[in-house]
């Protein structure tokens, strides 16, 4: 091991605590240290954060890290203050501080105290802060959630789009780290473009959910019986169903609950107070089953959930794969149940009609990949991995008999209404 090394294992154990790094993420930081531009794709919960929290503590400077959630940046904060000698350590600098605290931030900044600054792409934008971080050390800048910047991203963010601009404002020749868990190549090439780093290092981590099942089943009127069924078979276990519409929330929660089964209701409709609690419960193990909307999951670290199911599918492969992943975080079973009729796309079709003509190409397209997925006699697992640009070998890929159509081979499906299950 090399002097740099073994200080990049000393700081990750000071630092974090941790006694070995994951994935790729060492090469990452060396990259990060050594001042390259670097992108970094990893799906959710593979350790982002650390590739640039690690290169700010020990680089000279000040690290800039945008990103678009800022209860996220609340949490990182308070998590990197914990384990350092000065709480000036790291900000957040957005539109709620007054005056004072403003001051307190851009000291600490100036003094070399603070070495990762959290901002919000919209408070970036302000003529008074770029002005200031001009005229700072600036170590590099990290453009967390990096995939907001594309349209083809699945949470695209217009402020995302001028960050290139506001980066060369602030300095010329700062480094920048873009991160994602986004792995569509066409997002990927966007990312690039528009942070205007053609040349930066990639490192991208597989995919692959080895121990999810995916299966994907007909869509009839029976399907609340279907589910309940398949609910009663993993009794016990933990479980989210996911419904497009709040109504279907409520009747569904309602339905699985008459029969028996433990299951609370989840959407963006309820009071913050309900939500907190259904939540609660659903991590306590109170209950069973969340019959949620997508509302339901951002941030929600539960190891050991058995099943989702889709009770409606999903408007891309992007939602189905994160919402997916929510399954067998411990590496334990994970089953993935998704059911599929082609009048629930029309439903999602509609629903975009609204919207700006580019806005539904796009969405247009990315159901269509639905429909393939749904449709496909070919492996799920190999579909999806293939969608995100990775190559799978079913016959020597971890996981490759772990879908419906590699167990059992049949004929292409097509949703029908009236196929009994
Ligand atoms: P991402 O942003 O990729 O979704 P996070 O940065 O939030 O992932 O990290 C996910 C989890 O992994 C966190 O709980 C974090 O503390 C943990 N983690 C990150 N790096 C390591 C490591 N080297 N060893 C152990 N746990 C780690
Ligand atoms: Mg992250």
């Amino acid at each position: 091991m090399s002097i740099a090394e073994i200080d990049l294992h000393s700081a990750l154990k000071k630092y974090f605590g941790f006694s070995g790094f994951k994935g790729l993420q060492e090469e990452v930081i060396k990259n990060v240290v050594n001042g390259n531009n670097t992108f970094v794709i990893m799906p959710t919960g593979g350790g982002k954060s650390l590739c640039y929290q690690l290169p700010a503590l020990i680089k000279e400077g000040t690290a800039i890290v945008v990103s678009p959630l800022i209860a996220l940046m609340k949490n990182q904060v308070d998590a990197i203050r914990a384990v350092s000698e000065h709480e000036g350590v790291a900000h957040v600098l957005n539109s709620s501080l007054n005056k004072t605290e403003v001051k307190r931030v851009k000291d600490d900044i100036s003094n070399g105290i603070t070495k990762l600054l959290y901002v919000a792409p919209e408070s970036l934008t302000k003529e008074e802060y770029v002005d200031f971080l001009k005229t700072q050390k600036i170590s590099f800048m990290a453009v967390d959630e990096a995939h907001c910047i594309s349209e083809w991203g699945h949470d695209f963010r217009p402020e995302y789009r001028n960050l290139k601009t506001i980066i060369k404002r602030i300095g010329d020749d700062i480094p920048i780290v873009g991160l994602t868990a986004t792995a569509t190549p066409k997002v990927q090439e966007d990312i690039l473009k528009s942070l205007g780093m053609p040349d930066a290092v990639t490192f991208k981590a597989s995919f692959n959910r080895p121990n999810l099942f995916y299966e994907v089943r007909p869509k009839t009127k029976n399907v609340d019986a279907d589910i309940i069924r398949f609910i009663k078979q993993n009794e016990g276990k933990s479980g989210i169903v996911y419904c497009l519409s709040r109504k279907r929330v409520e009747e569904l929660a309602q339905v699985l609950q008459v029969n028996g089964i433990k299951a609370v209701p989840y959407h963006a409709g309820l009071d913050a107070k309900t939500r907190v609690k259904h939540q609660d419960m659903f991590l306590m193990e109170d209950t069973d089953v969340v019959v949620a909307t997508i509302a339901f999951g951002m941030g929600i670290d539960k190891p050991d959930v058995r099943f989702v199911i889709h009770h409606d599918i999903p408007k891309s492969i992007e939602s189905y794969y994160q919402e997916t992943g929510r399954a067998g975080r411990d590496g334990g079973e994970g089953h993935c149940l998704a059911y599929y009729a082609y009048k629930d796309i029309e439903k999602l079709e509609k629903f975009m009609s609204g919207k700006p003509v580019a806005e539904q190409e796009i969405g247009h397209a990315l159901l269509q990949e639905v429909v393939a997925f749904a449709e496909t006699s070919m492996s799920r697992r190999k579909f999806i991995l293939h969608y995100f640009g990775e190559e799978f070998d079913n016959e020597t890929g971890e996981g490759g008999d772990m879908d419906d159509n590699v167990r059992n081979p049949k004929k292409q499906v097509e949703a029908q209404d009236d196929v009994k299950i």
